[in-house]
């Protein structure tokens, strides 16, 4: 069984108007659009994977009301979990989450692992320019780019969206199923919907369809500071939370901890406050239980053990329950030199 999804070679009428609340009145399914341009290579670019992260689907609507009829470049255009987007969420209860389930994951096949298949074959059948993948954070966070692949390629890919760029390596993500193939690129774009995000994503996809090639030299730290997502940190479901210290709740951050993202806890400020002696559990890229390598309980503190930095921090309870409370990053380059 595979999932049901639609192919079209040109726009449908009524795209430049669509919202996600309607989205299914043009695209009932899961939709692969072909848009030919002048050059005869293609940016692949996916959208709403996550249903709820809509600013790919206004970025492609300004994108397209300009270049529709002169593309520079060819594009194919994945327009994801539709279902998810009318509601509004990630992905609905009977659904697997779309960007966790393409070639290379480790959830169980599934007839949505078999869509995301039968994209990326298509996709790989055309000659490839690069691939975008275009979501949004539920938290306070800089734009930033995420590349599962630390290439040169990628890395200057990353680098034309902004200074910060991070290193993934999540399992079944669309970005890493074009590994090889072409360059690939996750693109994080603040809030759903937030102008600025869209702003700075029209004018990086705007790049690459003129864009002649990508260099191939490594970007200066000025022009790039990789950092690596490799810890995934989450609340056990039988744990009560807080963002508030004074809360009655099994585990407790500071009010504006979402101010946190993107700076850096060392091993003496205090992560949290808990009552419960496993309040957090840690996973690496590879799944496994690091929770007692990477923090510690002090009288009701939790502390890490080393300097870490949090990203995509939410405060979503059922993102949290969903997907996770958030990622903790090192420098990609100082990884490298410890092994
Ligand atoms: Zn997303």
């Amino acid at each position: 069984m595979i999932e049901n999804f639609d192919r079209l070679h040109g726009l449908p009428d009524g795209f430049f108007d669509i919202s996600c609340t309607n989205i299914r009145t043009l695209f009932p399914n899961p939709t692969l659009i072909q848009l030919a341009g002048k050059g005869s290579d293609f940016l692949f670019i996916s959208i709403l994977l996550h249903g709820n992260e809509y600013t790919g689907l206004k970025v492609m609507q300004k994108i397209l009301a300009e270049y529709a009829q002169d593309l520079p470049r060819s594009i194919l255009l994945f327009i994801g979990n539709v279902r998810a987007a009318e509601a509004n969420r990630r992905y609905l209860p009977d659904q697997v989450d779309y960007n966790r389930c393409w070639p290379g994951t480790e959830l169980e096949p599934s007839a949505t692992s078999q869509m995301m298949q039968r994209v990326v074959e298509i996709a790989h059948g055309l000659p490839l320019f690069a691939a975008i993948d275009i979501h949004n954070n539920t938290g306070k966070n800089p734009h930033y780019a995420c590349i599962t692949d630390p290439n040169m390629k990628n890395q200057n890919l990353a680098a034309r969206f902004n200074r910060v760029g991070m290193v993934f390596n999540h399992r079944g993500v669309s970005t890493m199923a074009f590994d090889g193939i072409c360059p690939a690129i996750t693109l994080e774009c603040g809030l759903p919907g937030d102008p600025q995000g869209i702003e700075h994503a029209c004018r990086f996809v705007e790049g690459m369809l003129s864009l002649d090639e990508l260099p191939q030299n490594q970007p200066t730290r000025h022009a790039l500071h990789l950092v690596e997502s490799h810890l995934t940190l989450n609340i056990p479901d039988d744990v009560s939370f807080a963002f508030d210290p004074a809360a009655d709740a099994d585990l407790r951050f500071e009010n504006d901890f979402e101010d946190r993202n993107f700076t850096l806890f060392d091993p003496h400020q205090v992560f949290g406050y808990t009552r419960v002696e496993r309040p957090i559990s840690i996973t690496d890229t590879d799944g496994h239980d690091v929770t007692d390598e990477i923090l510690r309980v002090e009288a009701g503190k939790i502390y890490l053990n080393n300097t870490l930095m949090p990203a995509m921090i939410t405060r979503d309870r059922l993102v949290i329950r969903q997907d996770c409370l958030c990622h903790l990053l090192q420098d990609y380059l100082h990884h490298e030199a410890e092994l």
